[in-house]
């Protein structure tokens, strides 16, 4: 995607002028004309992608084809408390936020010309974040992303392989080995992947096959609240600071295709620290050949989060 307004675009302003927070009487408007609310969406004023985009700027062929950039990018406010992120909250808060990601879900998955629909929080400026208020973005892809993907052809090898979901097998094996787990309760289990790219990667997935946030009831929307909650939190106590992340939500794509049974939802969460000064930094191996390298063990770096979120607030 080509978003060449975006360079304009608000970078870490002070915070009294900061746009996603309410507008109180007396103070400058900003995004969200209200002087208080629980949980904002509103399409984004630098949208990467939109409802009726202009014709490219440039002519495809069938070796550089193009495509106009169809689709939405929305911005979702946790909170009307510019210091109250998902670690602050309490899980009632945050079930509200679930809510909003699965209204998004079903509202943008209904159109025609959307394929997926991604929610996803950068949180802290080592991963390029420009504001700081909490807030998450939700986009609306015209495709299946690759690594959407990815993930789509994996589980559909593994069903001819083996004839169950991968997702649930997983599941069912970290529950069993225990020692890559890092928080857990009746609906929703997080650990460290046994593969984990990045040294404190956790992986939030439903226990039971559901394929998207329209698939839970509304105890395992708290349920997974609850686990988003413990996670957060063992992230922040973990070096003392708030622990810069990328989460990523997976859920069945909306085009017309049947995903009912490959996909399972499960939420990402990407922290590039390695050590409290040190970042994970992607180079070689992983930018060039894909293949990346990690210097911790994911049981050593389950037990710590588990230590952390324990010790916890
Ligand atoms: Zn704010
Ligand atoms: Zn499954
Ligand atoms: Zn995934």
């Amino acid at each position: 995607m080509f978003a060449t307004s975006r360079q304009d675009r608000t970078f870490l302003p002070a915070e009294e002028f900061c746009p996603l927070c309410p507008s109180r009487p007396g103070g400058p408007p900003t995004e969200i004309p209200m002087a208080a609310f629980e949980v904002v969406v509103f399409e984004n004023r630098f949208p990467a992608l939109v409802r009726s985009p202009p014709e490219p700027d440039v002519v495809g062929s069938s070796l550089y084809p193009v495509a106009p950039a169809i689709g939405a990018t929305e911005v979702v406010v946790y909170s009307d408390d510019h210091h109250r992120g998902l670690a602050e909250m309490d899980v009632a808060r945050i079930a509200r936020i679930v809510d909003v990601w699965a209204d998004r879900y079903a509202e943008l998955g209904r159109r025609d010309e959307v394929a997926y629909v991604f929610v996803f929080e950068n949180r802290g400026v080592a991963v390029g974040v420009t504001l700081h208020h909490p807030h998450g973005q939700i986009y609306a892809y015209p495709e299946i992303p690759p690594r959407a993907r990815q993930e789509l052809d994996v589980a559909l090898a593994h069903i001819a392989a083996h004839g169950t979901c991968v997702y649930c097998d997983v599941v069912a094996r970290e529950r069993a080995d225990g020692v890559r787990v890092v928080a857990q309760n009746r609906s929703f289990l997080a650990f460290i992947p046994f593969a984990a790219r990045f040294p404190y990667e956790v992986h939030v997935t439903s226990l039971r096959h559901a394929a998207s946030l329209l698939d839970l009831t509304d105890p395992e929307r708290l349920a997974l609240a609850e686990v988003l909650q413990q996670v957060v939190r063992a992230y922040d106590g973990l070096f003392g600071f708030p622990l810069p992340y990328v989460m990523s939500m997976h859920q069945a794509p909306t085009d017309d295709g049947e995903h009912q049974h490959v996909s399972h939802l499960h939420i990402e969460f990407t922290p590039l620290h390695r050590t409290a000064q040190k970042l994970k930094y992607l180079a070689g191996s992983e930018i060039g050949a894909g293949a990346f390298l990690n210097d911790t063990s994911p049981e050593e770096s389950a037990a710590r989060l588990r230590e952390v979120g324990r010790g916890g607030p």
